[in-house]
Parts: structure tokens; sequence; C-alpha cells
């Protein structure tokens, strides 16, 4: 068979969590599918109808970014250093009344698309309002997405009155279900201190109605608990356990706070955690213990949050800071290795995603999301481990980009993407939001 796409002569990562190297590889695609990945001499002498010159690149599966608010990088930069109920609540929630509308989310995606495709992510997961102009914008981008239609108990862009948050989610979750194979629809509760008890269980028996992924931000700060209004128990978590809510497709951001109990609660129920470290650290909410997680069989997941409160969408920066201040929070060099943080950021994140298929490791028959990265630099040479990828590359050693055997980026240009028109219609918004 003729592969539609074959990349060769590549140093090759097939499987990021077991860290084997191919020194001269190749991978063939024919449609959206790997066919082969492996050394070059076992491909023989096949042809492909497109060839891309791997020489000089590492290429591996793409990264999964597991948690983002696409739309708010409008807002990236404009209010930093501050508490986060003073964060949200002053800045964050004002900013989001007065310019949040289907245009922006539109354009202000595209822009998160462009710049998660240009640092290597070829699955996100994004949480919002007007969620369905992210999940256009991201369709469009051919961008690999969880689209979360966001629940709270405040008027929000597209549902002015609370009442019938539950609702607009299940009207979205019509729209997308089965439509783009890319994008998969799920709901997004903003929290346990913004959603009632009883929005939370409506919302839940929604998304088991549909059988669609359910995220939450919670256990976030160490005051949470005493902002939920009718707590169920002594922590976060044990509430949600308490309210019924948690199983393996409920999605719980953060759990910065998760204590022991909870932890327990979590691996029991095979409810995966989401961290986002450098949101953690820029709002100084705190900082989860990873190590212990991992030990109790929590599933964890890799995101940015959004880029407000990181303020990039780089999930190369995003694993560094994370296996770095594990490091320095247990006081412990070996507290997790790299290995295991590029796991997180791809094949354990890819298979969290829940999409189907295993878009996290390069083999035959997994949908072919893949990364081409540009090792002629200083800072990437010698290139002895995949612990360099960690430790010292960044998004802009990205070079080509393939999500579901469809080039997105090609020597460092977006093809899916009008970059100079996105730039200047998110230019154009920023001014009225200062
Ligand atoms: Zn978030």
């Amino acid at each position: 068979m003729d592969a539609d796409i074959l990349i060769t002569n590549t140093l090759l990562l097939p499987d990021p969590g077991n860290s084997t190297l191919i020194q001269s590889g190749c991978v063939a695609i024919d449609g959206g599918t790997i066919i082969y990945a492996g050394p070059m001499e076992q491909y023989g002498d096949r042809r492909a109808k497109r060839v891309l010159d791997g020489r000089g690149m590492l290429t591996m599966p793409g990264l999964v970014n597991l948690h983002g608010h696409a739309p708010m990088t409008l807002f990236r930069g404009l209010a930093d250093d501050l508490e986060l109920a003073d964060w949200l609540s002053n800045h964050i929630f004002p900013a989001e009344a007065d310019h949040v509308n289907p245009e922006m989310v539109y354009w202000c995606s595209t822009l998160a698309a462009a710049e998660m495709i240009l640092s290597g992510t070829t699955t996100t997961a994004d949480g919002y309002f007007l969620e369905t102009e992210v999940a256009h914008a991201y369709a469009d981008a051919g961008l690999r997405a969880v689209a979360a239609q966001g629940i709270i108990d405040f008027p929000a862009p597209g549902v002015p009155d609370p009442k019938d948050n539950v609702e607009a989610a299940a009207s979205f979750l019509d729209a997308w279900q089965g439509k783009n194979p890319l994008i998969k629809p799920a709901l997004f509760a903003h929290s346990p201190y913004t959603c009632a008890n009883t929005t939370l269980q409506r919302a839940k028996d929604l998304a088991r109605e549909y059988n669609v992924q359910l995220y939450i931000h919670v256990a976030e700060t160490e005051q949470e608990i005493a902002m939920i209004k009718e707590p169920l128990g002594p922590t976060p978590i044990q509430h949600l356990q308490a309210l019924g809510i948690l199983d393996t497709q409920t999605i719980c951001v953060h759990c910065t706070w998760a204590d022991d109990n909870d932890m327990d609660i979590l691996a029991g129920q095979g409810s995966p955690v989401i961290l986002c470290p450098q949101s953690n650290l820029k709002l100084a909410s705190g900082m989860a213990d990873l190590p212990l997680m991992l030990a109790k069989g929590v599933r964890v997941g890799l995101g940015t949050d959004g880029c407000a409160s990181n303020n990039s969408l780089d999930m190369f920066r995003e694993m560094d800071v994370c296996a770095k201040v594990q490091k320095l929070h247990k006081l412990d060099p070996v507290a997790v290795p790299a290995k295991k943080i590029l796991a997180m950021a791809t094949t354990d994140g890819a298979f969290l995603s829940g999409f189907p298929g295993h878009t996290g490791v390069l083999a035959a028959g997994q949908p072919a999301d893949i990364i081409l990265l540009d090792l002629q630099q200083p800072h990437l040479t010698p290139f002895h481990t995949s612990d360099l990828l960690v430790y010292a590359a960044g998004g802009s050693d990205v070079r080509t980009v393939i999500i579901n055997g469809r080039l997105v980026l090609e020597q460092g240009r977006l093809l899916t993407i009008n970059i100079k028109e996105t730039l200047n219609r998110v230019r154009a918004m920023a001014i009225a939001v200062q």
C-alpha cells in the first residue's frame, strides 16, 4: 500500500513513556492512520504520495493539553500578580461580562489553536462559554479537541439567566455530538463554589445521559471548602463524592489541595486529575503532591489552564515547570522523572482525553497525531535522551505538525489558520479591553 505521507530518516520516539529512540526511523501515514512506525530499513522500498525529510528532526506523538479556556487569550497579561479571588471577581469576570461574544470567542480560540499547534499540541480539552464558537475555531484549525460547554450559577456569556445553564449545555451537546471526529463535546462545571449542589447533579445527570466527560475545577485553593454554600464533606473532593458525581468521566482539574483521603477517593472512582502547575504557581494556589497521587494510582494529565493565568499555552514549558517544581516541593530530585512527565503530556493525556484509538503513541493502526522538532540547535545538542524534551526543548522547536493525518503546520508555516488575520482581529479587540 502506498502511504499518503512518509516521514523518512528521522530520530523517532514512538512511545514517550518508555523513551526508546530509533536512530533512523520512518513513519508512514494512510488517511488519518499510521500504517508503519519503526526503523527505516524494515519499511522497505514502498512509495508515498508525499515524503517529509526527517533528517535532523525528532518525530514523536503530539502533546496533549488537557485544560484550557481558549477565548481567554484576549486577557493574556491583562491582570497579573493578583490573588485568585481578586483576579476572578474584580478583573476576569467583569472583563468577560463586557467583552465575550461569539466573534471574540471564535477569533481568540483561533489564536489559541495557532499557539498550540505552533508549540506541538495536537489534542486539547477546553472549557468555556459560547463553546460552540470554540468548537468551530478548533474544527477549522484541524485541532483535535474536547470542547466543554461551561455551566455556572451566574449570568454567563450566551446564558444570561443561570436557570438555563444546563439546558444550554444540552443544546450544545445536541449540536456537536457525532458531528466532527476531531471535536468531542463535553461539559465544564466551573467549580463547586460557583455551582450549587443541584446544578452539579443536573450537570452530571446530563453528562451521563449523553455519555460525555464532565470537567470541573476542584480543590484549587486552600480556602475553597469555605466558599462552598452547602458543603457535604470536609474537602471539596469529598463534597463531590457525596454528591455522587465522581467517576471515570468526571475530570478533576487542579486538585492542588487533594489530601490523602481525597486521593484514595479519586483513585477508587477512577476520576482523572489534570494538573496545571504554572497556573497554580502564578496564582500561588499551592502545589499538588504528584508523587503521592501517582503512587495511589490516580490517573494524571497535564494542562496549561487559560493563558490569562499562565500566560502561555506552550506544553513544553508546562512539562519543564511541572518536573522541577515537584522536585522542589518534595525536596527530592527523583520525585517524578522527566519520562513520566513526558508520558503525562502525551500517552497518558491522550488516553484521558477519551478519543478513540491511541493518539499518544506512534504505532500502526493508531491515529496520526505527530510532531517534528528541529534538533539542529545548540540547546538540543547533543540529544542523549528524551529527557531533553522536558528540560531543554521549547514550543518554538516544533517545525511540522500532523493531526489525524492532515498537515496543519509545515516547516513552521500554519496551513489551516490565517495567522495574519487572526492576530489583527485579536489586537483590534484588545484595544477595547484596556
Ligand atoms: Zn481553568
